[in-house]
């Protein structure tokens, strides 16, 4: 049997597969079975944040699994409390933390948090949260209800819970507030419909106001968080301090792990909300050890410098390439260049394979590219080199 009829009779087949099989990867470069190279853009969707075989998480990783993996929450997690202390110190936020070990979810714990605030802050019990088009926060059945594409909506796995409303922009979202509205949701930097950055300064008069009425806004930093903007949080970049925010996908540098962080401390009574898994010895090891690598590539300038050489090349690729591309779009290392249509975006992404460079798709007709935060300038001039070899033969 080979290794795609293994998988296509034993996993059940809930994604499109490509059957590349990678054994080995160093820095932001993969090797398959055969031996080919291929330079990585995509980092497993914004998940390997320090590259692969990074030898500070690998060595943390190691030690930990060594002297112990898991133990429970009941107990203190001596990783955990440091983890925490650290992303609090590096977000500037005066929020606690709660882990668990997806972004869906994380994004259920704030969704918790938002509920419970609704019901003892407010006369009448508010359980709305608006959230926009185009966003995404989850596979869950909550999560997936309150990410704002229909497509996602179907009616197999209904009924949904209430209480989540899609906006179009941040302009309608004032208006769609009403006395049930606890919160509004969203991604500074909407990933997965399309790479696409809010305005800054839409979202900072959105914040101010928000806080006016006392309403939560709930920054879903799962793929924007943990430097992937080029600041630690998106939330640092846009100025501004929301009342929840959720991590996930680099935080562990590839091991699972989620966290939702509030200022609402004491909203949630003991026993209220819970993981087996959370925060465990070997994910808070792999989250202090990804910190440690990125904050001090941060304060050395590196990160500043990777993100503006990597922008370069890709603007440079936009404005040549005007027949393929309408414009690039994203921020920091979060990247892309919107397609004029879906055969162009699924023909680039699919040439990108073959030559051996990884990227991804998203919505809108958008490649995209998340490489790794220590990508080096190496690896991008490679990248790109094969990444105009594909879109030259198109
Ligand atoms: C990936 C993603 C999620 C879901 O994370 P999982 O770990 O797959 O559950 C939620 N929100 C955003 C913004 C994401 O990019």
């Amino acid at each position: 049997m080979t290794l795609e009829q293994q998988d296509k009779k034993y996993v059940l087949q809930t994604y499109a597969r490509n059957y590349t099989n990678f054994v080995r990867g160093v820095g932001s470069t993969l090797y398959d079975d055969k031996g080919k190279d291929y330079i990585d853009f995509a980092s497993g969707i914004g998940v390997n944040s320090v590259g692969h075989g990074n030898e500070t998480l690998t060595s943390a990783l190691c030690d930990q699994a060594k002297s112990i993996i898991h133990i429970s929450n009941l107990q203190v997690i001596e990783p955990q409390a440091k983890l925490a202390q650290r992303i609090v110190e590096l977000s500037g936020y005066d929020m606690g933390i709660f882990f668990a070990n997806s972004g869906a979810e994380a994004n259920e714990g704030a969704i918790k948090i938002a509920r419970k605030y609704g019901e003892t802050k407010f006369d009448n019990k508010r359980y709305k949260i608006i959230t926009l088009e185009h966003s995404f926060h989850g596979r869950t059945i909550t999560t997936v209800k309150a990410t704002g594409q229909e497509s996602f909506h179907t009616p197999h796995f209904s009924p949904y819970p209430d209480g989540f409303s899609y906006e179009k922009s941040i302009a309608d979202v004032y208006k769609a507030i009403d006395d049930e509205t606890v919160a509004v949701l969203i991604e500074l930097v909407q990933g997965e419909g399309g790479v696409q950055p809010f305005d800054k300064k839409e979202i900072q008069k959105l914040s101010t106001h928000l806080k006016a009425e006392g309403i939560l806004l709930i920054v879903d930093e799962v793929q924007t968080g943990i430097y992937r903007t080029g600041s630690f949080l998106a939330s640092n970049l846009y100025e501004i301090e929301p009342d929840i925010i959720t991590l996930a996908k680099g935080l562990g540098g590839g091991v699972p792990i989620g966290a939702v962080m509030t200022t609402h401390k004491e909203i949630l009574s003991m026993g209220e909300h819970g993981s087996t898994f959370g925060g465990n010895y070997l994910s808070a090891s792999a989250g202090l050890a990804v910190l440690e690598v990125l904050s001090s590539l941060d304060e050395k300038g590196v990160i500043a410098e990777t993100l503006a050489y990597f922008s370069d090349k890709l603007q440079s690729i936009a404005t040549r390439y005007e027949n393929l591309f309408e414009k690039e779009v994203g921020l920091g290392l979060m990247r892309g260049l919107r397609a004029k249509d879906a055969q162009i975006q699924a023909s680039v992404a699919s040439g990108c394979m073959d030559e051996g460079l990884i990227v991804l798709k998203a919505g809108r007709n958008t490649v995209r590219f998340l490489p790794s935060i220590t990508i080096s300038k190496d690896e991008i001039d490679e990248g790109f080199v094969r990444f105009e070899k594909v879109i030259c033969s198109l």
